[in-house]
């Protein structure tokens, strides 16, 4: 794995002060959940007002050419790409995670049509695996998703192996797969690897070229702040642009979307990945967030990263009784997140979120605390730890109302 150093001159370039200023804050809010939906970049209120208003609203039907609104899951997946160590041209914006995940599993599977085992591990997010299930199921009973512990994928990854299917940062633990050690280990035995980057895209320093991984797949409304459902992307490494199929072959994705042909022609390099009409408005409010990244040093944002969720493990561990490190101790080894375990993890969550300070909960018993160096500083973890360290040490967390699920966790 690449660690990154502290570097006090670095981390001095990166104006962190200027891009929280950047993001609308509420007021009395400690916001620690921008791993699962981060905040509302201010400028993308005016980005949006614009297309809805300037471009849907007045240029109607033109807009696709003249606002250049189909070129757009190029454009923003360019942009996208600087932040995962991705050449221009090799990444492309469109549709959820989820059906990234089947787009890049299948790709990947016919590439290797002589192998039927897709690998994965126990901590990868859920939908990835049940997509994987569905896929599988539809190719053939003969298909397997072999899960194994975190730990042990890399003796799992045998000449059996298609595709290895992993998620680089633990959803819960925010443990850190050793994604070019994993890929050249998959490499030597012949199989390709997917990475999924949904809690690494913005929250660590990224390179899919050097870790050599063969597709890369991601959300955006995490650490990259596009919104509520905003685009996921998909990455192809260029020496596969040819040779991966993209399985859901929609018109988007013909070599002439508007000669209308019957027959379907995959299209040019990673244009090929894009399936259906683009998400226009999405795509533009995505595109204002990333403005925030633009002086952004990804040297910088880890350093920073790891100065605060240090300074809060430090913190919970002398101030907050009852609570167990649920993360690595490491921090080279964990994304940008912080896991913390407590039998009544759920309600405890529930009463720090009365009080402002809003992290999630993930079944069975982790608090889960994202640190985004965007908008994040100590101040933060600061409230964050006192505030839990209180609701402990008074069991206020065991109100009736703090028990009630919501749908939502
Ligand atoms: C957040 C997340 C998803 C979510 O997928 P959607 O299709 O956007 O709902 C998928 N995979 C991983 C690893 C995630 O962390």
């Amino acid at each position: 794995m690449t660690s990154t150093v502290l570097n006090p001159i670095t981390a001095a370039m990166t104006d962190f002060t200027a891009t929280r200023a950047m993001f609308h804050l509420p007021a009395g809010v400690t916001y620690l959940d921008g791993n699962s939906l981060g905040p509302l970049p201010i400028a993308a209120q005016e980005r949006a007002r614009r297309v809805v208003a300037d471009e849907w609203g007045e240029m109607l039907i033109r807009g696709w050419n003249t606002a250049g609104w189909m070129a757009a899951p190029g454009r923003v997946g360019d942009r996208i790409a600087r932040l995962i160590g991705a050449p221009a041209g090799s990444v492309v914006m469109g549709d959820t995670l989820s059906i990234k995940v089947y787009q890049a599993l299948a790709s990947a599977l016919s590439m290797r049509p002589d192998r039927r085992v897709v690998l994965s591990d126990s901590g990868n997010f859920p939908t990835d695996l049940y997509i994987a299930q569905g896929l599988l199921a539809s190719l053939g009973s003969d298909y397997r998703l072999k899960v194994v512990a975190p730990d042990e994928v890399a003796d799992a990854i045998d000449d059996n192996i298609a595709v290895t299917l992993l998620t680089e940062v633990d959803y819960r633990t925010g443990r850190r797969h050793d994604m070019p050690a994993l890929t050249a280990r998959a490499h030597d035995v012949g199989a390709l690897a997917i990475w999924d980057l949904a809690h690494s895209a913005g929250a660590v320093p990224v390179d899919v070229t050097a870790g050599a991984a063969d597709f890369a797949v991601g959300c955006t409304y995490k650490y990259l702040n596009g919104g509520p459902g905003a685009p996921a992307f998909i990455y192809v490494a260029p020496a596969h642009h040819d040779a991966a199929l993209p399985a859901l072959s929609g018109w988007m994705g013909h070599a002439a979307p508007f000669a209308f042909d019957l027959d379907y022609r995959p299209g040019k390099g990673i244009e090929r990945m894009r399936v259906g009409t683009p998400p226009v408005i999405a795509l533009a409010v995505l595109d204002a967030a990333l403005d925030a990244w633009d002086g952004v040093a990804m040297a910088d944002l880890r350093a920073r990263s790891i100065e605060l969720s240090e300074a809060f493990i430090a913190g919970v561990e002398a101030r907050c009784a009852g609570v167990t490190l649920a993360s690595p101790r490491d921090p080279h080894a964990r994304g940008s997140q912080v896991g913390v375990r407590h039998p009544q993890a759920y309600a405890v969550m529930q009463a720090l979120i009365a009080e402002g300070v809003i992290g999630d909960f993930r079944a069975p018993d982790i608090l889960r605390f994202g640190f985004a160096p965007l908008y994040n500083d100590l101040a933060d973890v600061d409230r964050a730890v006192t505030v839990l360290a209180d609701i402990l040490a008074t069991g206020r967390w065991d109100r009736p109302e703090f028990h009630a699920r919501n749908a939502v966790t």
